[in-house]
């Protein structure tokens, strides 16, 4: 199946978007690599035809390459199949170490980077493929479940990212034959390590005793996986005739999809009765408030 499918990914200069874009060209697929300097595939290139593997300059901050990265694609080869929003970085610092600036970027790449792309191929599913449909694949995280310390705006830019995608996925009509996937990845070995950003610690977390930034420490001690399995599996989702919203990639990434699920329905069972007696609104009520509060304008637009 993946040799009849053509991919789009973005950030395959390495990781998990290099290694899918091979899978893909190995099973006989057609992958669209974009990355931010192309001269980072040149060997990959130079082993597949341009009628196999086209490599496109897309840095995902920019909204005006995500269009033309998709208007090439639209030329060269008529439809895409999957799109594979991968791109970002982590930022391991605590949250009074980061700059504003610093977290603000990470944002606009996981999040609004990973925003413009889902609208763009959500767009491109339905009003260039012929017939309707596609698969949207995001690359989320075991910390868009459940944060960590020292990762606290890394965290927050792949809930952010799962918010998106559960809410995008809820809106699209069935009739479009768009699936939305996010994809729980757990800890690999890829160069996310190397490209991470380092911000130095804020003097308050680094231990008096130890001199040593504590709620950094949990971080040098996860094993990680090999990522060429998981680049595998993810392929197998794009495969799969109804796949699910959420996919768990990894043991460690299960085990906090469990831990998360638990504490939820812990917190719940725990504090369920605090809210029974809270008396509910009718809902003519509620519209008519609605009505007071907005002058006469209470439609729903
Ligand atoms: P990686 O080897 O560092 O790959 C990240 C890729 O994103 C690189 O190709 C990088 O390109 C690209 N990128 C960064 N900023 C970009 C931008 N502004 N525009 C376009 N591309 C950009 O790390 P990875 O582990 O494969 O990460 C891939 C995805 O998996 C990320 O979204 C990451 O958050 C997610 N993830 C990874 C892990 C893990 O343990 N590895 C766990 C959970 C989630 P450059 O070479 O140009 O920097």
């Amino acid at each position: 199946m993946i040799a009849s499918q053509i991919w789009l990914i973005t950030g395959a200069s390495s990781g998990f978007g290099r290694l899918v874009a091979e899978t893909v060209l190995e099973n006989g697929g057609i992958a669209i690599a974009t990355l931010r300097n192309p001269d980072a595939l040149s060997d990959l290139a130079s082993r597949y035809p341009p009628s196999k593997l086209s490599v496109l300059k897309l840095d995902v901050r920019n909204a005006d390459e995500i269009r033309d990265a998709f208007a090439q694609a639209k030329e060269l080869f008529g439809r895409i199949d999957v799109v594979f929003n991968n791109a970002g970085f982590t930022l391991m610092s605590e949250a009074e170490s980061a700059s504003e600036d610093v977290a603000r970027e990470l944002f606009d790449v996981n999040f609004w980077g990973a925003v413009n792309v889902s609208r763009e191929a959500v767009r491109f599913f339905r009003e260039v493929n012929n017939p309707q449909g596609g698969r949207l694949l995001q690359a989320s995280s075991a910390g868009g479940i459940e944060s960590l310390s020292a990762l606290p705006y890394y965290c927050a830019s792949k809930h952010a990212l799962e918010g998106f995608t559960e809410g995008l996925a809820a809106e699209l009509r069935p009739e479009w034959n768009i699936k939305v996937t996010s994809i729980v990845l757990g800890s690999y070995h890829t160069n996310a390590g190397p490209n991470m950003k380092r911000p130095p610690p804020h003097p308050a977390y680094i231990d008096a005793d130890t001199q040593q930034p504590t709620a950094r420490l949990h971080l040098y001690t996860k094993p990680a996986a090999y990522p060429e399995a998981a680049a595998h599996l993810i392929c197998k989702i794009a495969e799969l005739q109804d796949p699910p919203l959420r996919v768990p990639l990894g043991q460690d990434a299960v085990e906090t999809l469990r831990r998360k699920g638990q504490s939820l329905l812990e917190t719940a069972e725990e504090y369920h009765a605090w809210s029974e007696n809270v008396p509910l609104m009718s809902i003519e009520e509620f519209l008519s408030k609605l009505k007071q509060q907005t002058a006469g304008a209470a439609t729903v637009n």
